[in-house]
């Protein structure tokens, strides 16, 4: 049994990661979608809610799981007796910095490979922080978001614009 884990802040979960998603899904006997808990990154949606989303929009694939962490992700590797660590690749920009991760984690432990997924031709420009800046000038997200998660961004984008207001 092979188990892959696809970490990331998914802040909030796009298209693009959930075509990664069904991709890595179908590789794979068990993918586990980790939500990555960074207290020194700011971000727009709670971990609880940033699960919420990432379990609705993954409701009919049976062999995936999601999950949160506040630690080392090579820690969470271990844990799990995981195989493989999936990334999604959109540009040149993202890979300098996953080739590093990639190189650090197998340093930390051999085991852990790093499957890189390319992006699709929609999720190569696609990232959680464009999708917040056009939800937060009422912009039309409808394109790259889940269906069953748009109106929840919506309002989860405006609610931080009205606390930075107050
Ligand atoms: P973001 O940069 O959108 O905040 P995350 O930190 O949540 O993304 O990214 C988690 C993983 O998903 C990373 O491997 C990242 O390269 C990949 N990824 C992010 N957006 C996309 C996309 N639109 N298409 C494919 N992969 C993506």
């Amino acid at each position: 049994m092979r188990t892959a884990i696809y970490p990331g802040s998914f802040d909030p979960v796009t298209c693009g990661h959930l075509d990664i998603i069904k991709r890595a899904a179908r590789l794979f006997d068990k993918l586990i979608v980790l939500v990555s808990v960074n207290p020194t990154k700011a971000s727009c949606f709670t971990p609880e809610e940033r699960v919420d989303f990432i379990k609705r929009v993954t409701v009919n694939i049976p062999n995936i799981e999601v999950d949160s962490y506040d630690g080392l992700l090579i820690d969470y590797f271990n844990l799990k007796k995981a195989d493989v660590i999936v990334k999604g690749l959109r540009a040149m920009s993202d890979f300098e910095y996953e080739f590093q991760m990639a190189l650090v984690n197998k340093d930390l432990c051999y085991k852990a490979e790093t499957v890189f997924l390319c992006a699709d031709v929609v999720g190569t420009f696609l990232s959680s922080s464009m999708v917040k800046q056009i939800a937060l000038f009422d912009g039309d997200i409808s394109s790259y978001v889940p269906l069953e998660i748009e109106r929840d961004i919506m309002k989860g984008v405006k609610r931080l614009k009205k606390s930075e207001k107050d």
